[in-house]
């Protein structure tokens, strides 16, 4: 089957930040892809703005660089990549001061989707909106996509909510979860709301718990002091975790509608009951010498940091549909294997007429994020061959690439695809204002609770599975975790 690809009008994109490291690794070679699927119009035009002094001949070689070192499958064919690269320009501009805002507002044409893409450090996100505003470069039309951290807690998250507000409204705000933008979790949507097979399945009476996995083999590496401030609560729970939660603990939405797939998983943010400290186990790697092998606090250059770079949560859901079944949620740095998984974990049957069979494991549905982004069903089958009835697990692979004949590397990364929503103006894939404050308000008390108690962080060897203490998280439920593997 070959993909459909939806055309898109002409725009005019402004990437602040657009000599950083995210617009260098994702933003620019996403573009690119995209631009290679036939979605960029001949007349759309990509500006990269930032302080470095550079004219449209240093940004364009700045590109062609990334793009060959980032572009992942795409095309590295000089007649492509040039026609591409026509379509960028450069302006030096300061977000704290007056120059080259001028030279934007010229720049910018009448007429066409304005986007602006605020990759830049979140200190400088008031900035830029209050400018684009002031310069006259902002029409009624123009939308602003802002990237994470939005905030460090609910009073930071208001703030900029409101400094936002002064200028756009709610619904040219483009609030980003890259995991929002997997192909994956899309499909958990079209997997529960377009089949009538799981959705009756799909609580509490069936489902005995839910676990979300987000863990990475890097430390926190060169970006430690920032890192530091934050956490793994912070960082990925959050937000990242939070959200994935949400698309799978939501109601249907009457339709498949920005704001009504919002306002389902607002409903579940509410619903999250408050975590006490026994349903929390915050870990920190510790390893002996330097490197892969190292620890944390090295890393952060912070002998004494008490931030953890592990967390695992039993979180409950207070509501008709999830009231019995825990969703447990763990993300750390070090780990023994980059795997990002989501688990719907059903319930044994009521009574097995094959007796006490050894081979017997409850269905799992397993929705992988990364690497190999794809689903399974894992089911009981009879084992094959004579000799009586042996059950053995079977998994049924969903995996995208594979049934759609498609190339799995040409799947769109994440970026792309959310770049092309915020082009067409579909926010479904963005967190609306109330959704990220409503996070915020649920982890806030979470965090202050530990920072209360002076807490330490449990130690776990880097290129393990994380601290011992996670795994009575589950034993003392009966359960345990799915192995971490790649
Ligand atoms: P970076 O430090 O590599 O780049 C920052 C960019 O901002 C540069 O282009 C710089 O020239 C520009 N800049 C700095 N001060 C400026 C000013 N006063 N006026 C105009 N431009 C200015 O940062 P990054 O890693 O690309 O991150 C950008 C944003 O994306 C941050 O909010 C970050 O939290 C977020 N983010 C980054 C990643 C990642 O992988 N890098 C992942 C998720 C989110």
């Amino acid at each position: 089957m070959v993909s459909r690809v939806i055309p898109v009008e002409s725009f005019d994109l402004v990437v602040f930040g657009g000599t950083g490291d995210l617009a260098r690794r994702k933003i620019l070679p996403g573009l690119y892809r995209r631009f290679l699927a036939g979605q960029v119009p001949d007349d759309a035009r990509i500006f990269g703005a930032a302080r470095a002094e550079m004219d449209d001949a240093g940004f364009r070689q700045f590109v062609a660089e990334a793009i060959a070192e980032f572009g992942g499958s795409a095309s590295r064919a000089a007649e492509d990549v040039a026609r591409f690269l026509n379509r960028l320009h450069y302006v030096a501009i300061d977000a704290k001061g007056d120059s080259g805002w001028a030279d934007l507002a010229k720049a910018m044409r009448p007429g066409v989707v304005r986007a602006f893409y605020f990759s830049v450090a979140p200190a400088l996100f008031g900035d830029l909106a209050e400018r684009l505003h002031r310069h006259g470069i902002a029409s009624p039309e123009s939308r602003i996509v802002v990237e994470k951290p939005f905030g460090r807690d609910l009073e930071s998250a208001r703030a900029l909510n409101a400094t936002l507000a002064e200028h756009f409204t709610e619904h040219q705000i483009y609030r980003i979860d890259h995991y929002l933008g997997k192909e994956t979790v899309q499909n958990l949507m079209a997997v529960r709301f377009a089949n009538i097979l799981f959705e009756p399945l799909w609580n509490a009476r069936h489902v005995d718990h839910v676990q979300i996995t987000v863990a990475e083999t890097v430390g926190v590496g060169g970006r430690g002091s920032y890192y530091d401030k934050s956490g793994a609560m912070r960082d990925m729970v959050q937000n990242h975790l939070m959200q994935l939660l949400c698309l799978i603990a939501m109601e249907p939405p009457y339709r498949f509608d920005p704001d009504a797939v919002r306002d389902e998983k607002l409903k579940v943010i509410h619903a999250l009951e408050p975590v006490g400290p026994d349903d929390i186990v915050r870990g920190q790697y510790r390893g002996a010498g330097k490197g892969t092998r190292g620890s944390y606090c090295d890393d952060a250059e912070n002998p004494e940091s008490r931030t953890e770079s592990y967390i695992a949560l039993r979180v409950n859901i207070a509501n008709w549909r999830w009231k019995g079944t825990p969703f447990y949620l763990r993300t750390g740095k070090k780990l023994r294997a980059r795997a990002s998984e989501i688990a719907i974990v059903f319930k044994e049957v009521p009574h097995s007429i094959f007796g006490d069979e050894e081979g017997w494991r409850e269905n799992v549905l397993s929705i992988r994020l990364q690497p190999n982004e794809g689903m399974t069903l894992s089911v009981m089958i009879k084992e094959p061959g004579p000799g009586g009835m042996r059950l053995t697990e079977v998994p049924l692979d969903m995996s995208f690439a594979e049934a759609l004949g498609e190339d799995g590397a040409d799947i769109p990364d994440a970026y792309e695809r959310l770049i092309m929503d915020v082009i067409r103006g579909n926010q479904t894939l963005f967190m609306r204002g109330d959704e990220v404050e409503a996070a915020w308000a649920w982890t806030d008390p979470i965090i202050a609770g530990w920072e209360a108690r002076t807490d330490k962080p449990r130690g776990y060897d880097p290129g393990s599975s994380g601290p011992e203490d996670a795994l009575m998280l589950l034993h003392r439920d009966g359960r345990r975790w799915r192995e971490i593997r790649e």
